[in-house]
């Protein structure tokens, strides 16, 4: 039987073929709702997971699913777990609880579930609030141990970068970003903290503008003494707001200073990794711009090959080299290098807003000495009406 409609998907599940219903108990513990604005109330779609394993979804309330396509109710349930299959999804479908939180393979989250068919795999995709997903953002992105101030820069900087991709990369596609660190690291409910809950909260609706326009609002852990120009990181991207600036609050880092070896048989094979067998390294050139590295010349025996300093970087897995602030010269291995800081060095640097916060500055403060000429603003007063968009 080819299963062409997730109504007989899950009237298949029924006996024991597709979906599998168990029962289960999904206790919900703390759970707070977030007060209702115009602006914390966008919905954000959150890729959690792209899968080719079924995954489980459970709730302490009722399962309602419905046809993303028609809308047409497909199935309602208490107290079951619900199954979704790959192999047996053809229609995108949505999934939400009648009170309570939906857990996702026992992990529990805000809003509700898509579950998109997308070839052999199924895409799990969150629906949720803005707010409801900063909560889980921030303390995600940052120890919520840390002074307010900073938690509460850290809420505004997430906010406007969620807002930046929703306003410039907004598509037809079934989700606006995923829940990593290529955008913003999110755990669902788990993650949250009274803390950081009160940082987003107390900031709901605020967002950094220049010109009256949302920025984007990289952040990075640890920047070593003084942030990056992001056209020395990202070639063609060359944004006024994020400009370097002298730092100066991020000593205490545990990052702020390392320095790790770099064997001459590792770089080879990082580099024939990604670019194609080289031969025998000859010399390797290091440009760099403000301090940080910008390209890497590296000449081997056939040829040349030049490489961005951050494809450089990531080439090396696990954070090994931790930051493109670094100096390198010749050991016997290969390359030893030092270097300050950890991440790309755009934008906010985390450890640095710890440290203004500690001297007693404010969120604002804080996000206007890292983000050049820009304004705290509330996002109703963004002349674009983004609110009208939704
Ligand atoms: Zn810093």
């Amino acid at each position: 039987m080819r299963i062409t409609h997730c109504r007989d998907l899950l009237k298949a599940s029924a006996a024991g073929v597709l979906c599998i219903l168990f029962s289960c108990s999904a206790p919900d513990g703390y759970m707070l709702n977030v007060p209702r604005s115009a602006e914390s109330e966008i919905p954000i779609r959150i890729l959690l997971s792209r899968s080719d394993a079924p995954v489980s979804i459970s709730s302490s309330g009722e399962i309602i699913i419905h046809s993303k396509r028609s809308g047409e109710l497909l199935h309602r349930s208490l107290g079951k777990t619900i199954k979704f299959a790959p192999e047996r999804m053809s229609e995108r479908v949505t999934v939400e609880a009648s009170s309570g939180l939906l857990h996702v393979n026992d992990a529990p989250y805000r809003g509700v579930m898509e579950i998109h068919p997308s070839g052999e795999s199924i895409l799990v995709i969150n629906e949720l609030k803005l707010d409801e997903y900063l909560l889980s953002v921030v303390p995600s992105e940052i120890p919520s141990s840390w002074p307010l101030e900073a938690l509460k820069a850290q809420a505004v900087a997430a906010r406007t970068y969620a807002i930046y991709h929703l306003e410039n990369t907004r598509s037809a596609g079934p989700y606006d970003l995923d829940a990593t660190t290529k955008f913003q690291v999110y755990r669902g409910v788990s993650a949250e903290n009274e803390r950081t809950t009160k940082a987003v909260l107390s900031t709901s609706g605020k967002i950094i503008s220049a010109d009256g326009v949302p920025i984007c609002a990289y952040f990075h852990s640890t920047c070593g003494g003084r942030t990056a120009n992001d056209s020395d990181v990202w070639k063609g991207i060359d944004l006024g707001y994020l400009e370097g600036v002298e730092c100066g609050y991020c000593a205490d880092s545990p990052s702020a200073e390392w320095t790790v070896e770099l064997g001459l048989n590792e770089i080879h094979s990082a580099v024939s990794s990604k670019f194609g067998r080289i031969g025998k390294i000859k010399r390797i050139t290091f440009h760099k711009e403000s301090g940080r590295v910008t390209d890497v010349i590296v000449v081997h025996d056939s040829g040349s090959i030049s490489i961005p300093g951050n494809s450089f970087r990531l080439l090396f897995p696990g954070n090994r080299i931790k930051s493109l602030y670094m100096d390198c010269e010749k050991n016997d291995n290969g390359l030893l290098v030092r270097g300050r800081g950890w991440g790309h060095g755009v934008g906010l640097c985390q450890y640095g807003a710890r440290g203004m916060a500690e001297k007693g500055r404010s969120y604002r403060d804080i996000l206007k000495h890292y983000y050049s000429s820009v304004d705290i603003i509330p996002l109703a007063r963004h002349p674009e009406t983004y609110l009208a968009n939704y």
